[in-house]
């Protein structure tokens, strides 16, 4: 459980966002269990994972037994290894020539997404005398990056021929996993299967998001890419609950303004909230400018005493205001954004449905400007408080 108080020294800034070490533990536990003990993870830690804090979330998941960790860009794998980090790293994401030399030097695993960028791998690991370790991706249906299912054999039969790459693995994403709908998902199975078919090889295979790891136990293979179930958020408002998850990040402020509004007042910003009657108002040191959306204007809800009140007027950048109606709440008092209080509880998937967008977005949207305190067991053996102060 988050301290009732900031701590001293780190959360200068009322506003702050708790990363619960415990949760995260649990959930990989959790996902562990769902798949049995023969299959590898591989953590996704994309966009700070997850806007968690991509240094102590994977020195955290590490310690509890992830095997690889996944990341969109070079940039955030040289990130994780200048901080130290010796776990296998994928880069997730497609790769520029000019690149190569990086990943080399880095030790980072690339993604051959072509014939040609596999090639060029190839020619530059050659160069450095180097070894290059690579995945190679398959499209089965996301037209993101990869080669088509019906012309991947190329590739992998490419991959068979390279004398520096170590081939560590064959992979596709699924498109609509998280879907009620499993038609699709299906179909990309299909698709990389009769890739795998044609060309068979001792490679690992992956295929699993936490869409799949939730609902397709079919797309396990040799290993599996969670990203948003380890930090215990269900990648759509109707979760398919075959994994228990804890929530990890919750988002806190505290009073700084207690006032009252009388009736005919506009509130904040272009006046879109005018007060119905005398009300007592607070004011929370927390906007947008924090990642706190400003389309959440005059529709979010936060918890102060335990209770839901309800964001009045624009979101500012800095700042938002609340009506508390005929409760009281006094300057400092703590105020739950995004997790619990009492027993009510505001989640990520609750904040992503009133924004008509998806969790993902709600949680990489935190900005920088919050600081993120580590607690629960692994925070003080991991020394993580530490490492980002
Ligand atoms: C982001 C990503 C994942 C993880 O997705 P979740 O839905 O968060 O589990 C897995 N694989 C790839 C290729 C990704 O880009």
């Amino acid at each position: 459980m988050p301290p009732s108080k900031p701590q001293d020294g780190i959360a200068l800034r009322p506003t702050t966002a708790y990363v619960d070490l415990d949760a995260l533990e649990s959930n990989i536990a959790a996902i562990r269990q769902r798949v049995g003990s023969g299959v590898r993870i591989m953590g996704i830690v994309k966009a700070n994972a997850y806007g968690h804090g991509l240094v102590p979330v994977s020195r955290a998941l590490l310690a509890f037994g992830v095997d690889t960790l996944g990341v969109a860009f070079l940039e955030e794998g040289i990130t994780l290894r200048r901080a130290g980090i010796r776990a296998p790293i994928l880069v997730l994401g497609g790769i520029i020539g000019n690149q190569i030399v990086h990943f080399l030097e880095f030790g980072l695993q690339i993604t051959a997404s072509s014939v040609f960028k596999l090639q060029q791998i190839e020619e530059q690991a050659g160069a450095s005398g180097r070894r290059a370790e690579v995945h190679l991706k398959v499209d089965t249906g996301m037209e993101r990056i990869g080669m088509h299912w019906d012309t991947a054999p190329c590739l992998l039969e490419a991959a068979k021929r390279t004398k520096h790459c170590d081939i560590l693995g064959v992979f596709s994403h699924l498109a609509s996993s998280d879907s009620s709908d499993p038609t699709f998902t299906r179909l990309q199975r299909e698709r990389f299967e009769a890739c795998l078919a044609a060309v068979p090889g001792p490679w690992p295979r992956h295929l699993a998001n936490s869409g799949a790891i939730l609902q397709h136990p079919d797309c396990q293979y040799e290993m599996i890419r969670p990203g948003i179930i380890m930090y215990g958020v269900y990648p759509t408002a109707e979760p398919i609950a075959t994994v228990p998850l804890r929530p990890v990040l919750s988002l806190h402020t505290r009073v700084v303004y207690f006032k009252v509004v009388r009736k005919g007042s506009p509130v904040s910003y272009d006046g879109t909230w005018v007060a119905p009657n005398d009300t007592r108002v607070v004011t929370l040191p927390v906007g947008y400018g924090d990642g706190y959306s400003r389309r959440l204007s005059n529709r979010a809800e936060v918890l102060i005493h335990g209770r839901r009140h309800r964001n009045v007027g624009r979101i500012a950048m800095d700042a938002m205001m609340v009506d508390i109606g005929r409760t009281s709440a006094f300057n400092g008092d703590p105020v739950v954004l995004l997790g619990r209080q009492g027993d009510e509880e505001i989640r990520v998937e609750e904040l992503a449905e009133r924004l008509e967008t998806i969790p993902y977005e709600v949680l990489t949207s935190i900005s920088v400007r919050v600081p993120r305190v580590y607690v629960g067991q692994a925070a003080k053996a991991l020394k993580l408080n530490e490492a980002v102060a």
